[in-house]
């Protein structure tokens, strides 16, 4: 899997990319799996609840 999950606010990058376009952080990982899609963040409880702020791609659980 080419694609990197941010450690810090689980944000999914697509992109070879070395930081994390949302948070600003580094600390990225291949070692995720499952992903959500949030489309609605204003309306979304689920986004409320794991604070998410940008709509996007976000991996459910990440291992270390
Ligand atoms: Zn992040």
């Amino acid at each position: 899997m080419d694609e990197l999950a941010c450690r810090n606010c689980k944000f999914i990058i697509s992109s070879h990319s070395s930081k994390c376009p949302i948070c600003g952080s580094d600390d990225l990982t291949s070692k995720w799996s499952g992903y959500i899609i949030m489309l609605n963040v204003d309306k979304s409880e689920l986004a409320k609840t794991s604070n998410i702020k940008t709509n996007g791609v976000y991996a459910i659980s990440i291992r270390d």
